[in-house]
Order: C-alpha cells, then structure tokens, then sequence
C-alpha cells in the first residue's frame, strides 16, 4: 500500500547575522506546519498529489512570510511580476505562467493554463488575461506588496542597481534567513494514494530583477519537473543557474537513465552540478516509493514534509 507524502519549501539562504528572535522563527515553523496540513488533508482523503500541491503553494502564495504571491519582491521598477508552474507526473501534462501581475495565485493560473488551454506557457499581459477569462481571482498588483519587500527593494538598490538579491538575503525583522541572502520561492511535491507525482513551484523572482526577466520557477524541467517514471521535483535558488543546469529535470534523468537513487540524484545536481555555475539554492523531491529528499548548498532552507497520519517535520537550518 502507497503511503501518500508531501514535502514543501520556502526558499533557501544564508543564516541571518542578528540575533534571531525566538518568535519570529516560530512564527515561520508554524507556517510551514499549517500549509504542510492544508495539503496533508487533501491526500489523506484520498485526493491527488495534483491537487495536494496546488494546495499547499496557493497557502504559500497567501503567506506575507514566502516570496510568492502576497509577499512577492519587487523589480528595479518596483512592480511584482509572478511566476509560477505546475506538472502532473501520471501524464507529463504542465502548465506555467511567466511575469503576471495581477492573478492572485499564480500557481491556479499554471493550472488553468494545464487543463483548460492547448498551449503550456502564457507570459505577460496575455497569462493575466487569460486567468480572468478562467475566472480566477484578480487583485490589484498592490495586494502583493509588504512594507518587509519593499525595504529590501530600498536596501538593494542602495547598495547599487546591478545587486539583484535573493529574496530572503534582506529582511528587516531579522527571520531565520537573511533576507539579503536568501532566495524566496515556494514549491510543493507530492505522491498520491494512486501512485502519481506532482509539483508545483511559484515565485516572486528575485528583488530588483530587471522587469521582464523571467527566472527557473515557471520553466518546465529547470523549477519544476514531474514523472511517475521518477521523482517529482522543486527548486529554489539563483534561477539563472538552475536554467543553465535544466536542475530539477536533471534530477529525474540521472534516476531514469542510470538507475541512482532519488538522494543520489538530488544531491549531485545540488552539490556538484550547481555550485560551479553559481546555483546557490536548494530543492525537494519526492520519487514514486515515497522517498523525500530535502538538499541545499545554502545555510538553511525553509522546508517541511510529512508522511500522511505521521508527525510532520518542519526545519529551516541543517539539522
Ligand atoms: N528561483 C527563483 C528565481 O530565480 C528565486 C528563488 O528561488 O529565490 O526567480
């Protein structure tokens, strides 16, 4: 019998310098904890890891704590432009969207781009338009914005307009994570009661992108890959090197072509393939037995998985 799992992420980083304070880290654990039991309930009802991982990133598209929806960074403009993604590993089927700006959960539109369009990648003014037409929930670009985003954009362009910063490398409340140095991103893997893989990635970019930049999150195979064949996987980090390396795919062909475990594969890519491109990051995968693995070449990674009707784990820092 399948025991369904779902592992989710909220960026990876560096360990903020200050002192951290004690609530601020809890409040971080706490919502890990609740968005790993929103997608939990799915699964233990018998729902599927499509719908367990749309789940959990739109609660982590609603968190001011992620970089992703309510709480995305800004660009150099200081505008937000979204990206998100979504695969269903039992059908290869997919859908992204790239820099929109006014779809509330990106991650329902890559869905709705998935299962309601011929096509698998709508960008622009043209992916919010047709997430209206789908009748998905619309909101002024500002419902995205936090005084905490906004003073990073502040921070980084002070320190020049060439510093373009990961989301969680520049905080002001001091969270776990040094917002200065930390990618944002969220992302969620999951095997279902059936059988089947799915992951979902969705993110805010990296504060003061240049406008019109699009990084890893919507980009099948690079953000974001599924294969009941393999392993589900998502990934946080510098987009352009998890682009240049095609991560989370890599993952998935290293297991299918040599036969090396999930953690094996995971591993290579994030050790030894990412860092001499300068991929700072991390991902999660989950592969068709149920195995989770959690690698990242940062300090911490914001991160949390669970075996459903078992206790969840939830741990930001290497253990
Ligand atoms: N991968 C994201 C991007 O490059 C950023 C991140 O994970 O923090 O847009």
């Amino acid at each position: 019998m399948i025991k369904p799992v779902l592992a989710i992420h909220g960026g990876a980083g560096a360990i903020t310098r200050a002192q951290i304070i004690p609530a601020v880290k809890l409040a971080y654990e706490d919502a890990l904890r609740s968005i790993l039991a929103g997608g939990e309930r799915i699964l233990a009802n018998g729902g599927s890891a499509l719908d367990a991982v749309t789940e959990a990133v739109r609660l982590l598209e609603e968190c001011p704590l992620f970089n992703a929806g309510h709480g995305a960074v800004f660009t150099r403009d200081a505008t937000h432009e979204l990206d998100a993604s979504i695969m269903d590993g039992s059908t290869l089927a997919c859908g992204a969207v790239a820099n929109v700006r006014t779809i509330r959960n990106p991650v329902r539109a890559a869905r709705a781009v998935m299962e309601h369009s011929p096509h698998v990648f709508f960008a622009g003014d043209n992916a919010d338009a047709f997430a209206r037409e789908q009748g998905l929930e619309i909101v002024d670009s500002s419902f995205f914005s936090t005084p905490d985003r906004h003073a990073q954009l502040i921070k980084a362009q002070e320190t020049g307009v060439d510093s373009i910063v990961l989301d969680h490398d520049g905080v002001v409340d001091q969270p776990p994570l040094d917002e200065s140095k930390k990618m944002g991103t969220v992302g969620a893997v999951a095997l279902d009661a059936h059988g089947n893989l799915a992951a979902a990635t969705s993110t805010g970019g990296m504060t003061n992108k240049w406008p019109g930049r699009v990084g890893d999150s919507p980009i099948i195979g690079a953000g974001c890959y599924a294969n009941n064949a393999s392993c589900a996987v998502s990934t946080t980090g510098k987009g352009e090197a998890f682009i240049r390396a095609v991560a989370a795919y890599d993952v998935a062909a290293m297991m299918e072509y040599t036969g090396v475990s999930l953690e094996h594969a995971a591993h290579k890519v994030v050790y030894e393939k990412l860092p001499p491109l300068d991929g700072a990051g991390g991902l999660i995968a989950v592969d068709k037995h149920g195995n989770i693995t959690m690698p990242f070449n940062t300090e911490g990674m914001y991160r949390g998985s669970v075996v459903v009707g078992q206790a969840a784990l939830v741990a930001i820092y290497r253990e």
